[in-house]
């Protein structure tokens, strides 16, 4: 048996719905810019250019129900998203081959410190400050594909205090799941307990403590999380 010179880090998780089992975290990619509404809402072109990726941390994944309010910004706002979990993976994925890598799907939130990625944006610099913190994931359980299928259309909402701030749908990702799984192989050997945030739809604006979120997805349920 291993033995570490230090005591290893905790397995970031998910739960699965119905399952006692966890679905172990590798890593958390995300796409920018992939609903043309928000695309036109940050000032950019909705053209299908070419996707861009960033990443979170594995442990920023957060199930716990409650998003603690990070330091250093005043500007945080919430990003609703699919999330997409990989049960396999390779390189050079194609297309039509990209969805049978999938275990399931989730309600995401991609938490962004909007006025530190605003800085790193204006200073040509990597947006990681602004989007891979503590807690900057909430995460629902993840439904499985061999369940409800694959979620290529479907309504994707939410709300701050019981009033909707974003809503879209599923079918109006510039980038449809199987691309996106095909782009992110040709420059990453993608495998078991990724996590692939999608992109958010108009509407991302700020939160402040004692908010309360509710992210829903048609066909696999509602996330609710309480900003402390
Ligand atoms: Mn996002």
């Amino acid at each position: 048996m291993t033995s570490y010179v230090i005591t290893p880090p905790r397995q970031a998780a998910v739960a699965v719905k119905g399952r006692d089992e966890l679905f172990p975290v590798r890593r958390v990619y995300c796409i920018g810019r992939n609903y043309a509404d928000h695309a036109i809402e940050m000032g950019h072109d909705p053209d299908r250019e070419l996707p861009f990726f960033f990443q979170k941390n594995a442990d920023n994944v957060n199930s716990s129900g409650e998003f603690p309010y990070p330091a250093k910004s005043s500007d945080v706002h919430h990003e609703i998203e699919l999330l997409v979990a990989l049960k396999s993976g390779g390189v050079n994925i194609k297309p039509e081959n990209a969805l049978e890598h999938v275990y399931g799907y989730a309600v995401g939130i991609d938490m962004t410190r909007r006025d530190l990625q605003a800085e790193m944006k204006a200073a040509r610099r990597p947006w990681e400050i602004g989007k891979a913190f503590e807690q900057s994931a909430p995460v629902g359980p993840i439904s499985p594909a061999s369940e409800i299928g694959h979620c290529e259309a479907g309504s994707i909402s939410l709300s701050v205090n019981d009033e909707t701030r974003q809503q879209g749908n599923l079918n109006q990702m510039i980038w449809k799941l199987p691309e996106i799984i095909a782009y992110l192989s040709e420059y990453y050997e993608i495998g078991a307990g990724d996590l692939i945030m999608t992109g958010t739809p108009a509407g991302v604006g700020p939160v402040d403590r004692g908010d309360v979120m509710v992210g829903k997805i048609e066909g696999i349920g509602e996330l609710v999380v309480k900003v402390v």
